[in-house]
């Protein structure tokens, strides 16, 4: 079966990794979120390389269904909430955090290099290929989480203080389903010369999340050090609205043609009612599922210019334009805006205060309803509220 493995390994390479991996590659260091350098790019690898999949995992990664079952379509709030989204009881839930960290945690330079790179751990399940950080990015550490605690896999000794504190914030962040299925955080940085290079327009990828090809209900997360306070709770959260989109048991490998949206090219099924169909079929209109479904139709790559097109039909309709190049990152963009500032109009979206009112409500009734775990918003928006 060592076929069949190899099959899926790359298939989730190929898939569930590139839409995390597309926010961070448009989310740069100056708040401007190009996406200059195409769309997909380890998609057009595999293709130059010759790597033929079979025609069901090419059908699967651009399937985006057009059709949906039918809910009813989530309304905007009439009145958005006035100031802070943070409560006095998410600002005690959040007294124990250190937040934002001392500068001489995202200082990238001050950070003590052993004498041999550390490299991603082998048989692990996951990717050991360093490129997968992004272009340009170095490996910082590599820790297992172990009863809750960072146990470090790089040789590198414990965790920092900096380190420890990143991952208090991170891990009071993911609801406790989740976190009990999260394997490793990886952390990596990008040296000044890259940060600061003006060709770079697409701009540094920030983080991602990885499933364990081997057993997709596990994952990784990494994220760049070295970026703003803001910045860095804007990440976490959105990676951790891929994980609560897709993980544990949201989905399930399928081959049924009834099912409403395979999401990758390993065959998982978002079925009907779990939160990204709902999503989906809540808050975009009959049109805009037309419309970017055609886009992704037929395996194709739209363009920067398209993708802006879409948006500019409807940018009231996204939290950032970002949002708007693919549903499963608008899930993860919405999340991560609503937990951090709930429907506040204090949240920093793009455009309008209301931009993505509607789909930041739909995650209000969705933890009123009992299928999210909101509570593990509170610390962090008291966190996002600290400036
Ligand atoms: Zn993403």
């Amino acid at each position: 079966m060592a076929t069949t493995g190899a099959v899926a390994a790359l298939a989730l390479v190929l898939t569930v990794v590139l839409p995390v991996v597309l926010p961070a590659v448009a989310r740069d260091a100056s708040g401007l979120r190009t996406l200059a350098g195409g769309l997909l790019p380890e998609l057009v690898q595999a293709r130059a390389d010759g790597r033929r999949a079979p025609q069901a995992v090419l059908r699967s990664r651009t399937d985006i269904p057009r059709e949906v079952p039918v809910v009813p379509a989530v309304a905007a709030p009439k009145h958005v909430d006035p100031g802070s989204a943070a409560t006095p009881e998410d600002v005690r839930g959040a007294t124990r955090l250190t937040w934002p960290l001392p500068a001489s945690c995202t200082d990238v330079s001050s950070r003590a290099r052993g004498a041999r790179p550390p490299r991603l751990p082998a048989r692990t399940g996951y990717s050991t290929d360093p490129a997968s950080l992004g272009k340009g990015a170095r490996l910082q550490r590599v820790y297992a989480v172990r009863d809750g605690r960072l146990s470090p896999l790089d040789g590198l000794g414990p965790a920092d203080r900096c380190d420890r504190w990143r991952w208090e914030v991170l891990r009071s962040g993911i609801p406790a389903a989740h976190l009990v299925a999260l394997d490793q955080v990886v952390l990596y940085d990008y040296p000044p010369e890259v940060l600061q290079d003006p060709s770079r327009q697409g701009g540094i990828r920030t983080g991602f999340f990885e499933p364990n090809p081997s057993d997709p209900t596990r994952y990784r997360l990494a994220f760049a050090t070295g970026l703003g306070a803001q910045e860095q709770l804007l990440t976490m959260a959105h990676e951790v609205g891929h994980v609560v989109s897709l993980y544990p048991d949201r989905t399930r490998p399928s081959r049924d043609p009834r099912c409403p949206w395979v999401i990758d090219n390993a065959g998982t099924c978002a079925a009907a009612g779990t939160p990204l169909v709902a999503f989906y079929a809540g808050t975009y209109s009959a049109e805009q599922r037309s419309r970017i479904s055609r886009l992704y139709a037929d395996h194709r790559q739209p363009s920067a210019d398209e993708l802006q097109a879409f948006h500019a039909t409807g940018p009231e309709s996204f939290v950032s334009a970002y949002a708007a190049t693919h549903p499963t990152e608008d899930f993860a963009e919405s999340y991560a805006y609503w937990c951090l500032h709930g429907t506040s109009r204090d949240a920093p979206v793009e455009g309008a205060s209301t931009a993505g009112l509607a789909k930041r409500a739909f995650f209000d009734a969705e933890a009123r309803d009992g299928r999210l775990d909101a509570r593990v918003c509170g610390p962090w928006r008291a966190l996002a509220s600290r400036g």
